[in-house]
């Protein structure tokens, strides 16, 4: 299937690793120019050398820290006018609510809704004016699900959930269509390091928090951050059209609901 997405400028953030690289990946196979972002330039650089490699798309790399308003400008000025947002930053790290203070309640909601929004309100209208705009944010299945030790990461990407339901049906008629992409456990570095968290405090090995993770995927399996960049561009494709304020969760049947 052609996305019809080949010249369409596309902006993804935190996009040097895991689920945002994969996104810029798909999106540059399917011919749209990249401008990739993260905060160290030495990894972002290389991805940005492997993709251009495998696909020969135009790629542009932005060092930057997208929670920041110094970071977002660096990012605009590289891309003014994206077609095309993804929206990804790290997520929150975990705990027990008892032990957080205002200053990390504020960092989880810059990271993971504040930042999502202020990239929305500087590009939607553009598109709007365009009449042609895909904006998917990178949230998670605990928006879902809600995971007890990601409370940070449950409060923020619901806030932005909400926030986003709203404003997808206001955009959709001028063609810019406004998703989320709900990840299970994909094998990345943050799945990774969140294991080797549970290991440490609960006297385990790595393989075995990993192990124990898995049991509980009725895919049998991780999932791999290709499917996500994949799913991803579909949602970014000019035959997406009709889709908008969504809540697409990819987690191999984790969530048990019927809708
Ligand atoms: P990852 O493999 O650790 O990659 C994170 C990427 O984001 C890296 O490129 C990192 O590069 C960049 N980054 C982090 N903070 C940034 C910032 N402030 N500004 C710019 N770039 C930044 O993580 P991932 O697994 O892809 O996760 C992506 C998002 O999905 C996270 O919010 C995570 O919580 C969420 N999620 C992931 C899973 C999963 O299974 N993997 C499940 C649920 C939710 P630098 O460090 O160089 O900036």
């Amino acid at each position: 299937m052609d996305l019809g997405i080949k010249g369409k400028r596309a902006l993804v953030c935190a996009s040097s690793k895991g689920l945002g690289l994969a996104c810029a990946w798909s999106l540059a196979r399917e011919g749209a120019d990249v401008v990739m972002a993260a905060r160290t330039a030495a990894t972002l650089d290389a991805a940005a050398d492997a993709i251009r490699k495998d696909t020969g798309a135009t790629i542009v790399t932005v060092a930057a820290d997208v929670t920041t308003e110094a970071g977002r400008q660096a990012l605009l000025a590289a891309c003014p006018e994206p077609d095309i947002l993804v929206t990804n930053a790290g997520g929150p790290k975990p705990g027990d609510f008892r032990e957080w203070s205002r200053e990390d309640w504020i960092a989880a909601l810059d990271a993971n809704m504040l930042t999502p929004i202020a990239l929305i309100r500087a590009t939607v209208d553009g598109m709007i004016a365009r009449r042609f705009g895909r904006i998917v944010n990178i949230t998670s299945a605990a928006v879902k699900m809600p995971i007890d030790i990601l409370g940070l990461s449950n409060g923020a990407r619901a806030g932005l959930t909400g926030f986003v339901a709203g404003l997808a049906r206001q955009t959709v008629r001028h063609n810019v269509t406004i998703n989320n992409l709900l990840p299970g456990p994909f094998l990345t570095d943050r799945l990774r390091q969140t294991a080797e968290r549970a290991a440490r405090d609960g006297g385990k090995t790595v393989d075995d928090v990993l192990a124990a993770r898995l049991a509980t995927v009725p895919a049998g399996r991780y999932g791999d951050p290709a499917e996500f960049g994949d799913a991803c561009a579909f949602l970014c494709g000019a035959r997406a059209g009709f889709m908008t304020g969504q809540n697409l969760v990819l987690d191999g049947g984790i969530y048990p609901g019927t809708l």
